[in-house]
């Protein structure tokens, strides 16, 4: 039996982003995608969890959930997210095990599910350069959910929650000021990703496994500053 490789949804996603490096992708895969040197900023899981509470708090105080949700269809509730060591599917042709947790899931009134990730990012509609990436992630997700049987996934798509930058300010700081400290308003924007899991999956998954099976490690950018400083880094360690 080959050996079974594990990856995230959002991490195999890499590999759509348009100027993604062959090598560096490489690199990370073999290392379990764990990296020196990342430092990774709590505050953006800190605020997707707040928005997550923003959603299911709604909906206990109000029967429904925040109306920004509204333009993508009638949601009855969301139900809770499978826990991380649940949440995996490995695809039996490639033996790769798919990983990740999705932000919320919604039951919809014709009793199929919305998946949905939450973003801190200031929306910029088609131009996200992430967006492919997303794509791969939230596809990933359908994947999984379906495979495991959870149920048939209508509908996937990112909120991105923008915050308000200096026009709450100008507009009077009364309202923003508390005991001790400031509110800072976010804007909800949704995007609609095309729901499509086997066919944007199975290419990917299929490159990963040869990938990892080939001889050779991928070459690296052309020109690219980072793998020089690397090469120099290595030199000085010896
Ligand atoms: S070429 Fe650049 S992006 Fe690719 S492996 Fe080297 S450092 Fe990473």
């Amino acid at each position: 039996m080959e050996q079974i490789i594990k990856i995230s949804a959002k991490n195999l996603g890499a590999l759509a982003l348009e100027d993604h490096c062959p090598k560096c992708f490489y690199l990370k895969l073999r290392m379990g995608f764990k990296l020196p040197y990342q430092i990774f900023p709590g505050i953006f899981s800190s605020i997707d969890s707040y928005s997550k509470k923003i959603t299911w708090g709604c909906c206990a105080k109000n029967g429904k959930v925040p109306q920004w949700f509204d333009s993508w269809g009638e949601f009855v509730k969301p139900v809770p997210a499978p826990h991380h060591s649940k949440f995996n599917y490995t695809d039996q042709k490639t033996g790769i095990k798919l990983t990740g947790v999705p932000d919320d899931i919604f039951l919809m009134e014709d009793g199929r599910y919305f998946i949905v990730d939450y973003k801190t990012a200031k929306y910029t509609g088609n131009q996200d350069a992430l967006l492919p990436m997303y794509q791969v992630q939230l596809n990933g997700y359908a994947y999984i959910f379906e495979k495991l049987g959870m149920g048939e996934v209508g509908g996937i798509g990112l909120c991105y929650y923008e915050p308000q930058g200096n026009a709450p300010v100008e507009q009077g700081i009364g309202n923003l000021l508390e005991q001790d400290g400031f509110v800072m308003p976010f804007r909800a924007y949704l995007k609609r990703l095309e729901l499509d899991p086997d066919g944007v999956l199975s290419p990917l998954l299929k490159q990963v496994r040869s990938m990892w099976d080939g001889e050779q490690v991928p070459a690296g950018k052309e020109g690219c500053k980072d793998c020089k400083m690397l090469g120099e880094m290595v030199k000085f360690g010896r």
